[in-house]
């Protein structure tokens, strides 16, 4: 096999989309599997849709996602530079190449003549209204005008592009490595521009070029790009580079998680998920965007999510660090159907990521969310309180929000539990309790279990029926972590305050 050299090639045209980051990821385990070199490319030829900030956004988020660079923008190397812009020089000397070869030629058409000539083929009838073989004829570049004219509209400085001549009617082959062989006739490609009127090449010459020249096996991009294969194929052979041409292979969309239709934007905003990897300001617009990163994804989670978007291990094994999906992927096994996004797997996975880690770990996310509260805790204490509630969390900030009443007394009550729940028997039950404790000198998660069925005993009130009142009392809430731990956590006395509390301020409803 040739040696491994793979690219990711965003553009920086805003924020970058996290089925880009699943791009980046798969052309990454691919080098790394076969200790290939990951490239990082920046494609800003087109300088209206450039944005600034985003080529760094893109930089951060796979810094953050983990995603290595070996070489490029920010890391140099061979093949220097990485940033398309400042390889303008490079690409002009192989479109002339083309001109000098009889393939590729001037064209001065306005924006008036190419409309004018759109208008007189849709009148005629035709289907196809494209700058190709059957109409650049008719049109104003150096295949309808002499050599001097052409000279002179150059020497005159008439803003001119260069084409491709696309051949007639011939079969453009490619061999996709996912969605296999892919037939275009040439008749369907229009001369595409490759060099803009304003000295930049287009996507299609910059990036074959570029891929040509660093040397890259593997092209593997969305399948939003297999449209543009067969050009690019077309141009391997007219700059005479097939046996360079790398394998292509086009991921499957991402769909909505119903499976209708492009995920986008739009959905993701509606839904109320994000779809960018970290937050983004929109620099023109000021339009904000939160990401995965701020939203409490960990970035080992979100990648093993997206791995499966489009890839399975064909095993039921679901849990992948980065170095078990290199050892497991392989191209041959990602899909063409297109994947569905389904936002709740994804919070699965941070979930089993989050409960992995050691309760040492965790505590740190609540001693930070404790730190902005400017409320004192113990690592001893964090680490405890993170062990009894961390299969309940998705989320890192979960464990202070869902875990406030550790630290503050709830003043509120859950009022269905109240309606439903609060009783004669709740208050017999929880006097007795409240007195039960006293009588201990510490309790833990198993002598308060055993006050519990004491005071059962004592009252003739099955526990049962009174747990979710006692829950209520000293958490505020309905459901929560394992009750008898939490009196450990918040101790004998506060246990006893929040009885009394409730007790003094819950009214029992006379039934
Ligand atoms: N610059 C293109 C993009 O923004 C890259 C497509 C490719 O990988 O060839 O997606």
């Amino acid at each position: 096999m040739r040696e491994v050299r793979v690219r990711f090639a965003p553009s920086p045209t805003g924020a970058l989309h996290i089925g880009g980051v699943r791009t980046a990821l798969y052309n990454y385990l691919l080098a790394r599997k076969h200790g290939g070199t990951m490239i990082l490319r920046i494609e800003d030829t087109d300088q209206t849709r450039y944005v600034p900030g985003a080529e760094e956004y893109i930089l951060e988020s796979l810094a953050w996602a983990g995603i290595q660079i070996d070489e490029g923008v920010s890391k140099g190397g061979p093949h220097a530079p990485y940033r398309q812009s400042e390889r303008k020089e490079i690409y002009k000397k192989y479109a002339q190449k083309l001109i000098d070869e009889g393939k590729a030629y001037y064209a001065f058409d306005t924006e008036q003549e190419l409309e004018a000539m759109r208008e007189r083929l849709k009148n005629a009838g035709s289907s196809d209204q494209q700058y190709s073989s059957s109409t650049r004829t008719s049109m104003s570049n150096s295949l309808t005008l002499s050599d001097s004219e052409v000279k002179q509209k150059i020497a005159a400085g008439t803003p001119y592009v260069i084409r491709l001549k696309v051949p007639a009617n011939e079969e453009v082959r490619l061999q996709d490595l996912i969605r296999g062989e892919v037939v275009v006739n040439s008749s369907q490609v229009d001369d595409k521009v490759l060099m803009k009127s304003d000295g930049m090449p287009t996507y299609h010459l910059a990036n074959v070029v570029d891929d040509y020249l660093m040397k890259i096996s593997h092209v593997i991009r969305g399948e939003e790009w297999l449209p543009s294969a067969p050009l690019h194929v077309l141009l391997y052979k007219f700059f005479g580079w097939e046996k360079e041409m790398p394998q292509f292979a086009h991921l499957p969309l991402l769909l909505k998680a119903d499976g209708n239709g492009k995920l986008s934007k739009r959905d993701a905003d509606k839904a109320g998920f994000p779809i960018f990897p970290l937050n983004w300001t929109d620099p023109k617009s000021k339009e904000f965007s939160t990401g995965f990163r701020e939203n409490g994804y960990l970035p080992e989670a979100l990648l093993n999510f997206l791995a499966f978007l489009g890839w399975n291990p064909g095993t039921e094994q679901e849990i992948f660090s980065m170095k078990d999906l290199t050892a497991a992927f392989s191209l041959e096994r990602i899909g063409k159907a297109g994947a569905k996004f389904d936002i709740h797997k994804a919070q699965w996975y941070n979930q089993q990521y989050l409960r992995a880690k050691s309760d040492e770990e965790l505590a740190r996310y609540l001693l930070t969310s404790l730190e902005k509260e400017k409320i004192q805790c113990t690592p001893e204490k964090a680490a405890k309180i993170c062990s009894v509630m961390k299969e309940r969390i998705t989320f890192p900030k979960d464990f202070w929000e869902q875990g406030k009443f550790f630290f503050q007394a709830p003043v509120v009550f859950d009022e269905q539990v109240v309606a439903k729940k609060w009783n004669e028997d709740v208050v017999r039950f929880l006097s007795a309790f409240a007195s039960e404790l006293k009588a201990l000198t510490q309790v833990d998660a198993a002598s308060a279990k055993a006050s519990v069925d004491k005071t059962s005993q004592v009252t003739s009130i099955p526990s049962g029926k009174v747990m979710q009142a006692l829950r209520v009392a000293i958490t505020g809430g309905a459901s929560g972590p394992d009750l008898m731990a939490t009196i450990e956590i918040i101790g004998k006395d506060e246990a006893i305050n929040r009885i009394t509390f409730a007790l003094e301020n819950i009214k029992v409803k006379v039934a």
